[in-house]
């Protein structure tokens, strides 16, 4: 019931990413460490999802990155949808353009949720060259998801000690990009150690854990950009 605001969720998460976010809480299942991942049995999963079946709003995919995996993740998600008949349901960097055009053309996403990495140059955990071209392909991306009007969840990590202002204007922008689309927004802190154990210890010490006050006021403020949809991620709750 955390994954995708106001739904319930079968959750799968999918090994493997493209990013080295420094405040990344799933870095292990990121880097495909064998104590964390193995091959999926996708007999056992359908029978797990069948077994929950009146409960899923949504079969939700997340990892990780699983565009990674875009060809076999194509190939489940339509057989759920030509069988069961699920509604689907993707987290994505947004950062794989065109793998994720093939599942959009596809007609098979009834969901996305990404993240605002901002400012990419910190978040990314990447070399610079690298991170301004994935950015590009990231709000390519969020063009394709307006293009198509699919529902989005873009969920804004908040870590302490960045250019708020400029955020703002990035959220700004965005929203003019999403104008047509039905979309809203989960501000979500970024945490440090006990709650979470993230990649970068040091990293997180300077950058996470930001104050209640500072997210209240970013909700007031990007409301105030006339996006009405705006929630603060508050632990495992919503505010
Ligand atoms: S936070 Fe997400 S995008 Fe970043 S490294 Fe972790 S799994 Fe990948």
């Amino acid at each position: 019931m955390v994954d995708v605001y106001n739904a319930v969720t079968f959750t799968i998460w999918l090994c493997g990413c493209n990013l080295k976010c420094p405040f990344c809480h799933n870095w292990r299942l990121a880097e495909t460490k064998k104590d964390v991942c193995h091959l999926l049995d996708i007999n056992l999963l359908i029978e797990e999802i069948d077994s929950a079946k009146s409960l899923i709003d949504y079969i939700h995919v997340t990892g990780g990155e699983p565009l990674l995996q875009w060809k076999n993740l194509i190939a489940l998600f339509k057989y759920l949808k030509q069988q069961y008949n699920y509604k689907v349901s993707i987290n994505t960097n947004m950062t794989l353009y065109k793998p994720l055009e093939k599942m959009i053309k596809e007609e098979i996403v009834d969901h996305v949720a990404t993240d605002l990495k901002y400012p990419p140059q910190l978040l990314y955990g990447l070399p610079k060259e690298i991170t301004n071209i994935l950015w590009k392909q990231f709000l390519k991306s969020l063009r394709l998801i307006a293009e198509h009007f699919i529902p989005l969840e873009l969920r804004i990590p908040i870590p302490k000690n960045i250019d708020y202002d400029s955020l703002i204007l990035t959220i700004d922008n965005i929203a003019k990009i999403l104008e047509k689309t039905n979309f809203y927004i989960i501000i979500n802190p970024l945490l440090g150690p006990p709650i979470t154990t993230p990649r970068n210890i040091k990293w997180c010490k300077i950058y996470c854990d930001p104050d209640k006050e500072l997210l209240i006021m970013l909700r007031e403020k990007i409301k105030e950009l006339g996006i009405e949809k705006v929630y603060v991620r508050e632990n495992l709750h919503f505010g």
